[in-house]
């Protein structure tokens, strides 16, 4: 293949190394791909991120094998993409539509590829982790986000086919020259002799990465001069590349960077300090986006160790103990989001989502954040969890939105706020903190009617161990007196 100038792609950070053209052919590497697929009757998994390394992993599979005659064409190649459900729009709607046309294309064409887009679980879903369980947004030490929201899907569909026809083969866009620890990674899943790699957790999958050697030169290169075979614009792909400076690989595990210094990820992304690729979009002209970039950077605030207390609780959501930093600063460590601001975090939400709404273009399609499913199973642990007698959720959601959705009225058969107020009350009056009783009462009803009832003196036993002593008096006693106002939450500060 013959060298190509490069100086009109997107600025790329220079890597080493010697250009793969420099010892193979295209024709080389279309015939490597051509055996490796025809040598058994493994079944391929692409993962496509809609980046350039993947598109080109993709588009030279889909030559090859086009190149093939019919008869041989004979095992189905799944395109899997992972959607976050909090993907950069622009970016999504890329991703859908190349999957889209993916199908189309191959339908019309009769080759044996099959396009499946991959969610995470609702259970496991950003919202319902940050605003129902309340767990901090996440951070380089704390990334909760990249296993559940894209690695265990993509696990979840390799599993699948792993089960319905014993082995499989996973095909990444990965390269050697994107970084040592990349290069490392891969040399040390190596089989000796073969083109394919151990895959690092599944016994019966096995990894072939077909650009390993490409350079990024190489790959923009490819891009530019072989046409896309699914219909889509290699330079539409490039533009999105000046507008989002770099890409979120598809990640299979916790080794790949993910996208923490990397732009094509989600947009509530707090892992990075700042989002470049937003801003590039907005400042293209995007400014519709604007609203979503003020809730990450508020997100991202929050992990300011300066006004982290305002907005943690105390203790933890697993244990109910609170429990001293061990760093010798001193002082409590801050724990899940407290409750109070987890509702401040889901008004804030709808009110963004109506804001984008408002601002769209009219070729735009109207954004949904957060998913009606979404809000049922925060409703549901926070009712659980939080005793949330007052169901907030629904209220919140018909205060922003002025619709009601669907509820099931008292799922659990559970108190409400008339309840609470009494409670609040009589609790008080006997010096005992009314949160407790709550948590006594939730736990009595959720085994309310059950024929073993063993379980129910361990979760009583749990609360009672919670360390239910006044804030104010734990800060107190651990950090003095004037860090007390550091933990207090004023309301909304968004
Ligand atoms: S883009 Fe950021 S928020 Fe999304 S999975 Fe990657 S690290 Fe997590």
């Amino acid at each position: 293949m013959s060298s190509f100038d490069i100086s009109n792609v997107p600025d790329t950070q220079q890597e080493e190394g010697t250009s793969v053209f420099e010892e193979r052919s295209l024709e080389d590497i279309q015939n490597e791909i051509q055996e490796a697929y025809l040598a058994d009757d493994r079944q391929w998994v692409i993962g496509y991120s809609g980046g350039k390394d993947s598109t080109t992993a993709l588009q030279l599979i889909w030559h090859a094998i086009a190149d093939l005659p019919k008869d041989q064409q004979n095992k189905t190649v799944y395109v899997i993409s992972s959607d976050t459900l909090v993907e950069t729009p622009k970016i999504v709607n890329h991703i859908t539509s190349t999957l889209e046309n993916i199908n189309e294309f191959a339908e019309k064409k009769d080759l044996p590829f099959k396009a499946h887009k991959v969610t995470p679980k609702v259970d496991d879903s950003f919202w319902v982790n940050l605003i129902g369980r309340g767990y901090p947004a996440p951070n380089q030490t704390f990334r909760w986000c990249t296993e559940r929201l894209k690695i265990d899907p993509a696990d979840r569909f390799i599993e699948e086919k792993v089960s319905e026809h014993g082995e499989v083969i996973v095909i990444l866009g990965a390269r050697k020259s994107e970084s040592a620890t990349r290069k490392q990674v891969m040399e040390l899943h190596e089989i000796e002799g073969s083109i394919l790699s151990r895959h690092s957790k599944f016994a019966n999958a096995f990894v072939y990465t077909p650009i390993e050697d490409f350079t990024v030169d190489d790959v923009w290169s490819y891009l530019m001069q072989v046409d896309n075979p699914w219909g889509k614009s290699n330079r539409d792909l490039a533009a999105l590349y000046q507008e989002a400076d770099d890409e979120c690989p598809m990640v299979i595990d916790t080794k790949t960077p993910s996208c923490g210094n990397s732009r094509f990820g989600c947009w509530t992304c707090t892992v990075v300090s700042e989002d470049k690729a937003m801003q590039n979009m907005i400042d293209e002209g995007d400014e519709w986006m604007e609203p979503l970039l003020e809730f990450r950077d508020f997100l991202k605030s929050t992990q300011d160790p300066e006004v982290k207390p305002q907005f943690r609780q105390m203790k933890g959501r697993r244990h109910g103990r609170v429990r001293e930093k061990t760093n010798g600063d001193g002082g409590i460590i801050p724990r899940a989001h407290k409750f109070e601001f987890c509702k401040d975090l889901l008004r804030k939400l709808l009110e963004t989502q109506k804001e984008v709404n408002s601002r769209l273009p009219d070729d735009e399609e109207e954004m949904v954040l957060i998913k009606e499913e979404e809000l049922r199973e925060i409703r549901r642990l926070w009712r659980k969890e939080r005793s949330d007698w007052r169901d907030s959720v629904p209220k919140i959601y018909e205060e922003v939105m002025g619709e009601e959705l669907d509820w099931v009225k008292d799922d659990l058969g559970s108190f409400s706020e008339t309840e609470e107020k009494v409670l609040k009350k009589v609790a008080e009056s006997h010096d005992v903190p009314p949160e407790l009783i709550q948590r006594l009462l939730d736990t009595e009803l959720q085994h309310h009617g059950m024929k073993r009832r063993a379980s129910i003196y361990n979760e009583i036993d749990k609360v009672l161990k919670e360390d239910w002593r006044d804030p104010e008096e734990i800060i107190a006693e651990t950090e003095g007196e004037d860090s007390v106002e550091d933990w207090q939450y004023e309301g909304p500060a968004i």
